[in-house]
Formats: C-alpha cells, sequence, structure tokens
C-alpha cells in the first residue's frame, strides 16, 4: 500500500521500497536512553524520560545533531506485535514520560501498535513539525504531548536545507491539529498532556526565526514555547555556532510580541556535549 505516512506522499509501497524516510514496513529503533534529561524541564521532569530515538527520519535536515541515525534508517527491527511486548516490558513508574524520538515516518505502524494497548505514562511525540492533520488525528489517540519543531518559515531555506519548501504551510497546520486535539493540562511543573512549540535559531537566520515567532503569535495565539540556541554547526550548510547577537535579537522579538510562556535557552547550551553519544 502506499505510504501516506507523512506529507511527502512517496507513493512508495514500504514493503517493498524505501520512501525519502528510509523506512520499510517494520518500526526501526536505533538507540533507547532511560531517565533521558536533556528534554525541557516539564516533560523531562525528575526521573527523565524512556526515550526511543527512531532510525530514519522524513526531513533529513542537513544540519541533524542525530544525522548518524537520522540519515540512515538501520536499527533493531519490530512488527507492531513485537514493539507492543517490547513497550510491556518497562516498569513505568521509573520515569516522566514515554517518548517517541522522530517517530513520524512510523506513524501508521505506531498506531497498529497502540490498537487496544496503552502505557501507563504520558507519552510524548518529538517530531519535526513536517506532519500529516490527518495522522496527527490519529496518533492523538495515543499521544498525550506533542513536542514539535517549528523550524521554518522562509521557503527557500526549508528547500535547501530540508528538501520541503512547502514546510512552513505544513507545520502550522500539524501544529494548529495538535493544539485542538491536545488542550495544555499541567500537573504542577509536569506537562501531562498538551503542546511544546520548538524552534531552534540557526547562524545567519534571525529573520527567518522572527517570521516564525510572528506566525506562532498570529496563529496561535500565545503557544508554549521552547526557544533553543544550542546549534553545533553539523554538514555542509553551516560553519559556526550562531552570535549572542544573533539569538539575543530573536529572543527581544518573542518578549516584544508576547510569546513569554515557555523556555529560553541559555546560549552555554550550544555545546557538542549536549549531542546524545549514537
Ligand atoms: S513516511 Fe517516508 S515513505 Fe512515507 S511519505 Fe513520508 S517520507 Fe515517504
Amino acid at each position: 500500500m502506499t505510504c501516506f505516512d507523512c506529507p511527502r506522499f512517496c507513493k512508495v509501497d514500504r514493503s517493498k521500497e524505501r520512501g525519502f524516510c528510509g523506512g520499510k514496513d517494520k518500526i526501526v529503533v536505533a538507540k533507547v536512553i532511560e531517565n533521558f534529561k536533556w528534554e525541557e524541564p516539564c516533560i523531562s521532569a525528575e526521573k527523565g524520560t524512556l526515550a526511543i530515538f527512531f532510525a530514519g527520519c522524513n526531513l533529513r535536515c542537513s544540519y541533524c545533531q542525530n544525522k548518524q541515525i537520522s540519515h540512515k534508517c538501520e536499527g533493531k527491527e519490530y512488527s507492531p506485535e513485537e514493539f507492543r511486548a517490547y513497550l510491556s516490558s518497562f516498569d513505568y513508574s521509573k520515569y516522566s514520560a514515554l517518548e517517541f524520538i522522530t517517530p513520524t515516518h512510523f506513524s501508521s505502524l505506531l498506531c497498529k501498535v497502540f490498537e487496544g494497548f496503552s502505557v501507563n505514562t504520558t507519552v510524548v511525540w518529538n517530531s519535526g513539525g513536517y506532519e500529516n492533520n490527518q495522522m496527527i488525528e490519529k496518533v492523538s489517540s495515543f499521544v498525550d504531548v506533542f513536542l514539535p519543531d517549528f523550524k521554518y518559515a522562509d521557503a527557500t531555506l526549508a528547500q535547501k536545507l530540508s528538501l520541503a519548501p512547502n514546510y512552513f504551510e505544513v507545520a502550522s497546520q500539524a501544529i494548529k491539529t495538535m493544539i485542538k486535539c491536545k488542550p495544555n493540562i499541567w500537573q504542577g511543573q509536569r506537562l501531562v498532556q498538551g503542546v511544546l512549540i520548538r524552534h531552534l535559531v540557526l547562524p545567519g537566520q534571525s529573520q527567518n526565526s522572527i517570521q516564525v515567532l510572528d506566525a506562532l503569535k498570529n496563529q496561535l495565539g500565545a503557544p508554549l514555547v521552547s526557544l533553543m540556541s544550542q546549534f553545533v554547526p553539523i554538514g555542509k550548510d553551516f560553519d559556526r555556532k550562531i552570535l549572542p547577537l544573533e539569538y539575543k535579537i530573536v529572543l527581544s522579538h518573542a518578549q516584544k510580541i508576547g510569546l513569554n510562556d515557555g523556555y529560553f535557552q541559555e546560549m552555554t547550551s550550544a555545546n557538542d556535549k549536549f549531542i546524545p553519544k549514537f
């Protein structure tokens, strides 16, 4: 059957061939980290998540910090039944949440995993934001917290870095659907249902960031936002970190337009020790 898991609509039968994301008809896990504490405090909380890093990606950004696992779809393969059994093997009282990292291209398979099945914890969908509305509605039957990126407002930049010139339109719609499906619910300092939107500031691209922030404000009111400065140069398109002034300009704009609800990273986060070893 042709794959409709993401907006690329590759028109491939994944039981026979791979699409842009590299995914076949099995779930592929590249890495699992228990008690993963590198997410925002409302997600990681005290215990950290059970973080499952899927292999492959439907964006494959040229500067991806997880490039070793996102640009090739290799790892341990699971059928939906096998993955359900794997998820059942954990004691979820040990973690703040179950976190799926880069799950978009396995959406249909994950829907099968959660047919008549649930886990006794918050399920986090940590994605690139390049997703179908209809698929977001489907996965929201088992996802509690969406943690999408909102990377680009600039179509030329989106094409150059992620081969996705329609990223802005697609991600805007996907995030609107996430917010409709999952209004924010807090338990103390923890977000147990809702949407936290991430934006990574890129070197020399303050204007793109400002346009992204304006769109968040104009289209979504005042959503929960995480503004990140942690960019470390990887790949061919950038050869430096962001400058403190670049980040300051973007941060000041967020404050000026009233996007104050969320997280604003310190510049010290731009260090490769914050990239997990794969
Ligand atoms: S999930 Fe993969 S194969 Fe399916 S449409 Fe997207 S990129 Fe193509």
